[in-house]
């Protein structure tokens, strides 16, 4: 579907879980919050409907996410159950990692090839500290056995963090000199309580890249940036395995070519990760809408796309959002 801005919607990212096995500074406030009442979260069936209902909009790419996807019971099932829906021909996940190694052979079983793992350092006390209390040994079995098991691309997604991993940035980038691994820096966005406490630790994507430069001249990756092919602009380092991302919400916003609808957990539709404005769907999915009636509500969603989110560089991270980023899914 086009939108008002002639954005063409293809892409629905399905948080299935605000539950995590992890708590990270940057996602979650401090004291914690409030979870979804188990009633309020959308059953699988209800999700599988709403895609159906979805792709038959022109959805066509749904990438599950949370919370943490491997914490609800039954997920690699109902990722499998997505074969289902014919026009969605591209089904990928994003994870902490963290119980990867245990599910990658059901992943994989279900038809995904396609995984993003999140990964803020490279250090275990530091790993420990940012998730409060994670384990990355655990993560990096996960990482590598999805390699060993043909699983690609992984993408391996870092939240840049000024004071935090700034001293990381080389390590992270040499990860993709012997390895096909897509290391991808993510600019720290103001999200819910936990965007309030982050504040000051915001680090632009070109800082990153400058720092960089010091391991070799980042070529750019042929495709990347264009229309359609995703937020991060991609770079290879001379002779590397892998490719190094930049996605910069913040300093370098992609919202004229954002392609995506995100459905949180407790069934709502969003149209930009960084505005409230949602519409319910879960309510008049249980009170017996049909299948036409929620395929207008998300028609009615798409036409309040907004043309693009007010968060700039220039501001202090203030709080933007209510909802936090496990609910809605990142
Ligand atoms: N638990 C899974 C994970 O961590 O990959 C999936 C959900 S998480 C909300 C999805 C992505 O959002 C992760 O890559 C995470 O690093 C990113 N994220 C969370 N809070 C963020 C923030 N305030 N700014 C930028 N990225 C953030
Ligand atoms: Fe959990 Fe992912 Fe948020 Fe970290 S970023 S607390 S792993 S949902």
């Amino acid at each position: 579907m086009i939108d008002r801005y002639d954005r063409h919607i293809d892409y629905l990212r399905v948080s299935v879980t605000d539950r995590c096995n992890l708590r990270c500074t940057y996602c979650m406030p401090k004291e914690g919050f409030s979870l979804i009442g188990h009633d309020d979260i959308l059953r699988y069936e209800e999700i599988l409907r709403i895609i159906r209902i979805a792709a038959g909009q022109g959805i066509t790419k749904v990438r599950i996410t949370g919370g943490e996807p491997f914490v609800r019971r039954g997920v690699v099932d109902f990722i499998a159950s997505l074969r289902t829906v014919p026009e969605v021909t591209d089904v990928s996940l994003t994870t902490n990692g963290i119980l990867l190694e245990t599910y990658a052979e059901g992943l994989y079983e279900a038809g995904i090839r396609r995984i993003n793992v999140s990964l803020d350092s490279l250090k275990a006390d530091k790993y420990a500290r940012i998730t409060r209390g994670g384990d990355i040994e655990a993560v990096l079995r996960g990482i590598r056995k999805v390699r060993r098991m043909g699983f690609s691309p992984i993408k391996v997604n870092i939240v840049a963090i000024k004071g935090f991993n700034d001293d990381e940035i080389l390590d992270f980038a040499r990860l993709t000199l012997d390895a096909p691994y897509q290391v991808r820096f993510i600019e720290l966005m103001p999200l819910g309580r936990a965007g309030v406490e982050n504040d000051g630790q915001f680090l632009a994507n070109d800082v990153v890249m400058e720092r960089i430069a010091a391991l070799g001249t980042l070529e750019p990756v042929s495709g990347s940036g264009d229309k359609g092919a995703g937020p991060a602009r991609l770079y290879r380092l001379a002779g590397a395995q892998g490719q190094i991302g930049f996605i910069s919400p913040v300093s370098r916003h992609f919202c004229k070519s954002c392609n995506r609808l995100r459905l949180t957990a407790d069934g709502h539709l969003r149209t930009c990760l960084l505005s409230d404005d949602e519409v319910d769907l879960k309510g008049p999915l249980r009170a017996g809408a049909q299948d036409e009636q929620i395929g207008a509500l998300i028609r009615g969603a798409i036409a309040r796309k907004p043309r693009k989110h007010g968060i700039s560089c220039d501001e202090s991270l203030i709080k933007k959002c209510v909802k936090e980023m496990t609910a809605i899914g990142g």
